[in-house]
């Protein structure tokens, strides 16, 4: 990795990966040299996820096969500690609503205070997928409904295998 090389992390819990998740992503791989989706592989704050980190990862890799600067990794210690190890500049997050900002203003100035050289950037939400969230998605699996439209093919299976009734 050159010094210049300019390195982004996407960090989140992608259970599942949605089709707004991917395009922060693509939008994210625009930006920046290098990419990192930093997929969380402990149940933080949120209780047990329905697909296994490998699981999660698998879905990520394959839906990003065409970007050629994104990589997908598992992570399991402080998002800023995984960025500054991965040389990182910016932790890169999506803004649907109102309702994200006071989550993300809180989450930001956490990471600002453990590391200030890590700068947040945050990407609004593009409006076809602004009212996409993982939990309504499998919300809508459990309950047979329509989802091919909200995630990609391999998720949508894996949902519908999983949840439906
Ligand atoms: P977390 O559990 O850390 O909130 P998520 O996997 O839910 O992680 O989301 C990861 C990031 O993607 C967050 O910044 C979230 O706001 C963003 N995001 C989720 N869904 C969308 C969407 N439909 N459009 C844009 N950004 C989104």
């Amino acid at each position: 990795m050159s010094p210049d090389n300019r390195v982004a992390i996407c960090p989140g819990s992608y259970d599942p990966v949605t089709n707004g998740h991917l395009d922060i992503i693509k939008r994210a791989s625009h930006l920046f040299d290098e990419v990192i989706v930093a997929v969380v592989n402990l149940p933080i704050r949120k209780a047990k996820t329905l697909f296994s980190a490998e699981e999660r990862v698998a879905f990520i890799d394959h839906a990003t096969a065409h970007l050629d600067n994104v990589t997908v990794e598992p992570f399991s210690v402080l998002t800023v500690e995984f960025a500054r190890s991965h040389g990182a500049k910016a932790i890169i997050r999506g803004l649907r609503a109102i309702s994200d900002f006071e989550y993300e203003l809180e989450l930001n100035q956490l990471n600002a205070a453990q590391a200030p050289e890590v700068e947040s950037i945050y990407l609004m939400a593009s409006p076809q997928y602004s009212f996409i969230r993982s939990s309504g998605v499998k919300e809508l699996a459990t309950f047979r409904g329509a989802i091919e439209d909200m995630v990609p093919a391999e998720v949508a299976a894996a949902l519908k295998e999983r949840l439906g009734r």
